[in-house]
């Protein structure tokens, strides 16, 4: 049986250990391992990636800790809007949805219009009609409230700035407890094939229907057998620009680089020059994965049928 292996994270940013109590790492370390594990389950029974990412994504989107789903943060308006993205690496059928609200698990509807829809991508009103149709589950706007949440938004609500919700650097005290981010997972099945997926709340504070690179293929989001699945976190507006998850698969497919020299070269060399805050986790079709961010610290965590078994959050 071939090695395979799942890659997950939960947001890159300015996480520190001095800002974490010891409580509140368990947790994350917790809700990562459970996510893992749900993900490396479905492989093991010799399901798909792609169900072995979107098992991994939903439990992390339905844990308040993390930025999406049910954690997702509020936008300058005070409500959630999710984007969300899955791609089939064996056969490159993707889909994706933008500023949907509502729907429990945006994973889910992005799943669902890779399968079951002609298109792509599907955004706002459209997206929610699709995921009625569809009938994927909905939530009421107060099971996406937690009061931390509203904390940060209330924080810099009155401002023009939005921000990563796990980096703090411009915005209240406040929010230096508050580090929650994006989630993502790529998985290598037992038949080689390879898929990745990322699902988020996107910037506190974000307005005019602002989309950030989670659900754009080949920006935040994308596999392809040949080559790799990737999941990207970061400072939305600079991933889209440097084309971040395709420009590692196309230094892999064009140059013939192997997946960790590619991802350090497009994370710490082309994003940093660019300004570009962090990070990305990634398979490739032989089950190695890779997990480079620049930024100090990612939630991430990676299990395997060679043994490993990671969670990680710092540097
Ligand atoms: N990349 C996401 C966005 O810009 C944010 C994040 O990774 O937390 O929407």
């Amino acid at each position: 049986m071939q090695k395979h292996t799942i890659v997950i994270h939960g947001g890159a940013g300015t996480i520190l250990k001095d800002d974490m109590t010891p409580e509140l790492e368990a947790e994350y370390l917790k809700g990562l391992q459970g996510a893992l594990d749900a993900g490396y389950a479905v492989l093991e029974e010799g399901g798909s990636a792609v169900n072995a990412v979107k098992a991994a994504i939903v439990i992390l989107e339905d844990n308040l800790l993390f930025n999406a789903g049910r954690g997702s943060v509020f936008t300058k308006k005070g409500v959630q809007e999710m984007d969300a993205a899955i791609m089939d690496g064996s056969d490159l059928s993707a889909g994706a949805v933008a500023g949907v609200r509502n729907v429990r698990n945006p994973i889910e509807l992005a799943t669902e219009v890779m399968r079951n829809s002609n298109h792509v991508f599907l955004s706002g009103k459209g997206a929610n009609d699709f995921a009625i149709k569809q009938g994927v589950k909905l939530e009421p706007d107060e099971y996406f409230f937690s009061q931390f949440r509203y904390e940060q938004w209330k924080a810099i609500r009155d401002s023009d700035n939005y921000s990563l919700d796990h980096t703090y650097s411009d915005i209240d005290e406040l929010m230096k407890d508050k580090k929650f981010g994006t989630v993502g997972a790529a998985a290598c099945d037992v038949n080689g094939n390879i898929a990745a997926g990322t699902s988020t709340g996107g910037m506190t504070n974000k307005k005019y229907g602002r989309i950030g690179d989670s659900p754009l293929i080949g920006a935040g989001t994308y596999a392809n057998n040949k080559t790799c699945a990737i999941s990207c976190t970061g400072h939305g507006e600079v991933f889209i620009r440097a084309v971040v998850a395709y420009d590692v698969s196309a230094l892999m497919e064009y140059k013939g680089e192997p997946l960790d020299k590619a991802c350090d070269q497009v994370v710490n060399h082309r994003l940093k020059n660019m300004e570009g805050e962090g990070g990305l986790i990634a398979v490739d079709a032989q089950g190695n994965a890779s997990m480079v961010f620049n930024s100090a610290g990612m939630y991430r965590g990676v299990k395997s049928s060679d043994g490993t078994n990671e969670v990680a959050i710092y540097r």
